[in-house]
């Protein structure tokens, strides 16, 4: 490995580091309380365990399933 490829090895492990940090502070972020699936208030409860929940339970519930169909399909 000569120099050029150290250098291109540390810029792509950066970009990726960055992203991850974009994406951890962007779910870091307060909810705004309301469900952006249903538009439906987010119950006191959930928001209390998960401050940056984004979904109501029922539409994270239906996401998490689709999300298990879509690996179960080769995802
Ligand atoms: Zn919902």
């Amino acid at each position: 490995m000569d120099e050029a490829d150290l250098a291109n090895d540390f810029a792509e492990k950066f970009a990726a580091d960055a992203l991850r940090l974009a994406r951890a502070q962007m779910d870091a972020a307060p909810s705004t309380g309301i469900c952006k699936s249903c538009q439906a208030v987010i119950e006191p409860e959930r928001l209390h365990a998960n401050p940056a929940a984004r979904q109501c339970c029922d539409c994270a519930a239906e996401d998490e399933a689709a999300r298990k169909r879509a690996q179960r399909l080769g995802g």
